[in-house]
């Protein structure tokens, strides 16, 4: 393990999906200008409280679509698909495509994203009609039977990555380009000058670095830090109807719900014997128990789900659920399946494993395999949901992704431009000021917040 400098040029804050693609792409890109990048030239170090992969990038179920509603969103997902494609070996990606599979309160919505997918030329194929999309379907899976179907939206790239596989490839990357990634250290301060309040140097728990330039990628630890920049616990929002809406907190958290069912991953191939693309069934009828028949929901639902040899067994969750309290008084440590309080309940798992029996007569009777292991974890979320990927303190750089962030490999390269004095176009949507300008991102009618 390499030994913490008394200076570093760029310090990244979290060994998770960003910090190590924007320190990999930053050594990369400086590199390209001539530069030597490690311990006779610009320093990158990237420091990690626990070690490469222990946040929300660890534990991810590792789906990556370009599936939304939001323009800016679409965008900027189709450039992480091209980096996940870049190379998929490293990445641990597979790209099997993905599918949002809605009921007809989404269709008008769902079809305006496929018209701009085909304007940005990213592939996908749009079935609309209830007996159409049964028969696409049933094409590909013999056993389809979901009901209130009216539109499928099968985009031919994205897929899914292997959490940790992708995040040690990452961080193979990084050190091969210069970069020191340092497991174990937590970063406890920042320590800010007087006049401009821009960081000169990171306390940590082994020591203080000096450095010229932070990068903030801590995930559901966001919170944190940017107390320790002293920014705002509170934000004023300009409404769409242009009124303020003063006193919003800045960060809230919900708890992602995901499991696993102990099939064999083949259970899930396609009727020609091929791996499935990642399916997404939102829907309006009404959910039954497959254990006891009782009513779960009769309101808008949602699920997600994948044959995942990593995982061993087709894996993968439901919309999350709120942490119904403020940011400050969540415990996010011990974070995920070894937290006390946000690992998932019986209720998911009779919720999703009917929901899979719903959507597949191959699922019906199968609740009893589900893995009974704790699973799930929490996410911060910014007021609207969306991103907020922006400069604090003039030299500080906070990626924070509310959550949507695993398939967002390629904002680490666009944020590495920024860095090296670039505007990325991508990334302007996403900044801090668009609450108080009242810029904000349409909303869509899907059940998930991040949709
Ligand atoms: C259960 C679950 C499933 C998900 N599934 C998907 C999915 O399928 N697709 C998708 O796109 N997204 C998914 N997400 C969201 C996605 O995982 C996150 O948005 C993304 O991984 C966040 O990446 P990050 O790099 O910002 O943070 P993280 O991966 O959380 O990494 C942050 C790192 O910072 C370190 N750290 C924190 N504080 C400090 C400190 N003070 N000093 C030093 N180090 C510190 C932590 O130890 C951690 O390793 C899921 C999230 C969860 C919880």
């Amino acid at each position: 393990m390499p030994q913490l400098p008394s200076h570093a040029h760029y310090v990244v804050i979290g060994a998770g999906i960003h910090g190590l693609s924007t320190a990999m792409h930053l050594a990369r890109k400086l590199a390209a200008r001539g530069k030597t990048v490690g311990l006779a030239g610009t320093r990158i170090v990237v420091l990690d409280k626990t070690a490469i992969g222990a946040g929300a990038s660890g534990i991810a179920c590792g789906v990556v679509r370009n599936n939304y509603y939001q323009p800016a969103m679409r965008e900027l997902m189709a450039h992480c698909v091209s980096v996940w494609e870049s190379d998929p070996e490293a990445y641990s990606y597979h790209p099997v495509g993905y599918m949002q599979i809605s009921p007809e309160s989404m269709h008008a919505q769902v079809g305006s994203i496929y018209e701009q997918q085909k304007a940005i030329g990213y592939e996908s194929v749009f079935i609309e009609g209830e007996a159409e999309c049964m028969r696409y379907m049933q094409g590909l899976l013999a056993d389809w039977q979901a009901k209130n179907i009216t539109s499928v939206l099968h985009e031919k790239r994205g897929g899914y990555a292997n959490n940790m596989a992708s995040l040690a490839g990452l961080a193979r990357k990084a050190r091969d380009a210069g970069v020191d990634i340092i497991e174990g250290v937590e970063v406890t301060s920042l320590h800010m000058s007087g006049g401009t309040g821009h960081v000169t140097a990171v306390a940590t728990s082994a020591g203080v670095v000096g450095c010229d330039q932070v990068i903030v990628g801590v995930g559901p630890w966001v919170n944190s830090v940017w107390q320790m920049l002293d920014l705002p616990k509170t934000v004023t929002i300009k409404g769409r109807d242009g009124k303020r809406n003063d006193g919003i907190p800045m960060w809230h958290y919900m708890a992602l719900q995901e499991g696993t069912l102990g099939v064999d991953p083949d259970y899930q191939k396609t009727n020609d014997g091929r791996m499935p693309p990642v399916i997404h069934v939102d829907t309006d009828a009404p959910l039954y128990s497959d254990r006891d028949g009782k009513l779960i929901t009769d309101k808008m639902w949602g699920i997600y789900y994948k044959p995942d040899f990593h995982f061993g067994g087709v894996q993968g969750g439901a919309m999350p659920a709120v942490v119904d309290r403020p940011a400050d008084e969540v415990r996010v440590d011990p974070y995920g399946p070894k937290s006390p309080e946000f690992v998932v309940t019986d209720n998911f798992a009779d919720m999703w494993t009917s929901a899979l029996a719903f959507c597949q007569k191959r699922f019906e009777g199968k609740h009893g395999v589900y893995r009974k292991e704790p699973s799930g974890g929490i996410g911060c979320f910014t007021p609207d949901s969306f991103p907020v990927i922006d400069r604090f303190r003039e030299n500080v750089y906070v990626i924070a992704d509310s959550n949507h962030g695993y398939k967002m490999i390629g904002v680490g390269d666009l944020v590495s431009d920024e860095l090296l004095g670039a505007t990325s176009a991508l990334l302007e949507p996403f900044r801090f000021s668009r609450y108080a300008e009242g810029r904000l991102h349409p909303v869509s009618n899907s059940p998930f917040p991040w949709s």
